[in-house]
């Protein structure tokens, strides 16, 4: 197949990394459209937080658009002078933990540049939503909601992370109240929410601490109170004087991709979930045993989890998902310090209490007051609490927007996108193509980053990604 356009759905991080890996590296005369409704490629549902204290959650030094320039960011912080704009940046140790947006502002301006060096139209932002995809005989062509009809060669799905939705199903006048917000990102909300509201945090990971830090810093005086199941919370980063240097991108992405780690090599064959736990559970106490800490042989495991999760068979999958999950992600989604020091001195001063609950209904009071049960965690004591604003951060939609975005529901309808047996987004093969309802695929369609979690395990991260659509490409030109 003769690939001469490419038409990418979706400008958030994976959309963008895709169309300057693709403007950079792949044959010159290529057409290159990336339909996003933002007004900029690269910030995405991640990067667009205008938020000051929505920071980064790995070091600077972890994170870049293109793999085959691994100290770009790193760069453009020094050409910024991130530090002297934002010292908060700094943390204990030395790391830099910089800004969401400003992470967003490189990507961005990393697009614009490839756009501006390349010749008219050959590089585009198509300022649209795309509402359908239909395969043709010589192509496939997606439709947008403006009334276009862009054509090309291969479609890449980049659609991301589906938007968040309640954990369990509001009555009409709780879900219409206006501090009931169920889109942790939506800040305008937020930032309305009174400053002596008593707030109940649904969720206690990377998201909640975000919405805490954010009301703490607007001077909130009102209790604020977060529960999850078992109230885990993201482990913090390990101080940057304990970091290896080969932790930096080129570390991490020789890890992503490179030779596996001896226990590492063990593990990428089909096993049970148990055998699995235990041997990395082993690690990480021998690791302990000889003086490290459990952030070495974790990361090992980590950066190149998509071969190990590849491996295994739907039923350990799930397993482990059922299992495992919680303790994976609060050592994956490390907190960024000046967040988790922000949470803590409040949780200190009895401003926030984190706690094990679960909430089993929600009613509105005539005064607006909102009466909340809760289940709490251990003791399954059914206790009612009045809370005045709820916000939801019990995660984003994991399949993958297939009911509620347009263009994916579509292709699921033509049998073009199955979710993937784990329930979080499409299944896809090795090349990212995504496996049809009849077993077939085709190398007109590919499917990046959060949508691909169930096949891949976690190409969640940007440099998880960008490493993702590094191994693709040479796969679209064959
Ligand atoms: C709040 C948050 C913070 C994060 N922080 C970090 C971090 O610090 N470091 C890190 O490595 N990772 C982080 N991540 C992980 C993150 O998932 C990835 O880094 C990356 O941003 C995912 O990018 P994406 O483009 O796939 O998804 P998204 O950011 O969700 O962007 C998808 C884009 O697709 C567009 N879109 C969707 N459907 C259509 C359509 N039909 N037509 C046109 N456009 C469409 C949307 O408008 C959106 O802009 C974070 C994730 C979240 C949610």
């Amino acid at each position: 197949m003769t690939v001469r356009a490419v038409t990418i759905v979706g400008g958030g991080f994976s959309g963008a990394s895709a169309a300057i890996q693709l403007a950079r590296h792949a044959p010159p005369r290529l057409d290159i459209t990336v339909i996003e409704p933002r007004p900029d490629v690269g910030r995405g549902l991640a990067y667009s937080s205008d938020d000051p204290d929505h920071r980064l959650n790995g070091t600077a030094g972890t994170h870049l658009v293109d793999p085959a320039d691994p100290e770009e960011f790193t760069r453009w912080c020094a050409q910024e002078r991130i530090v002297r704009a934002d010292p908060d940046a700094l943390a204990r140790g030395g790391a830099l933990f910089v800004r969401r947006s400003d992470f967003g502002r490189f990507v961005a301006q990393a697009f614009a540049r490839e756009v501006e060096r390349r010749p008219a139209l050959r590089l585009r932002h198509l300022r649209d939503e795309a509402i359908d995809a239909t395969l043709e005989t010589q192509g496939v062509s997606a439709t947008t909601r403006g009334g276009s009809r862009v054509p090309g060669d291969v479609l890449v799905i980049a659609t991301g992370n589906a938007p968040s939705r309640f954990p369990l199903t509001l009555p009409a006048d709780v879900a219409a109240h206006p501090s009931v917000i169920a889109e942790p990102w939506d800040l305008r909300r937020l930032r309305a929410v009174d400053a002596a509201a008593r707030v109940l945090v649904l969720g206690t990971g990377l998201t909640a601490l975000d919405v805490i830090t954010t009301l703490l810093r607007r001077g909130h005086c009102g209790r604020i109170t977060a529960v999850s199941p078992r109230a885990l919370r993201p482990r913090a980063h390990r101080p940057a004087f304990d970091l290896p240097p080969a932790l930096a991108a080129a570390g991490m992405l020789q890890r992503i991709d490179g030779s596996l780690a001896p226990f590492v090599r063990e593990l990428a064959q089909p096993m049970q979930a148990t055998t699995l736990m235990r041997a990395l559970r082993a690690r990480i106490a021998q690791a302990r045993v000889q003086g490290e800490s459990w952030y070495g042989p974790f990361d090992e495991f980590r950066d190149p989890l998509w071969r190990v999760w590849s491996a295994l068979d739907a039923r350990v999958k799930a397993r482990l998902l059922r299992h495992a999950r919680r303790w994976y992600d609060v050592h994956r989604f490390r907190a960024p310090p000046q967040n988790d020091a922000i949470v803590n001195e409040a949780e200190r001063q009895g401003r926030v209490l984190i706690g094990p609950a679960k909430v089993s209904s929600i009613a509105r009071a005539g005064d607006g007051t909102l009466v909340v049960e809760l289940q709490e965690g251990r003791t399954r004591r059914v206790h009612t609490e009045a809370f005045d604003a709820i916000v939801n951060c019990t995660g984003l939609d994991g399949r993958g927007g297939a009911t509620t975005n347009p263009m994916l529901a579509s292709l699921t309808r033509q049998g073009r996108l199955v979710p993937d047996v784990t329930g979080i987004g499409f299944a896809v093969d090795a090349q990212c193509r995504p496996i049809g309802q009849d077993g077939t695929r085709t190398d007109r369609l590919r499917v990046i980053g959060p949508p691909t979690a169930g096949t891949f395990g976690d190409p969640l991260g940007a440099i998880f990604i960008a490493a993702q659509i590094r191994r693709m490409l040479p796969g679209i030109f064959a």
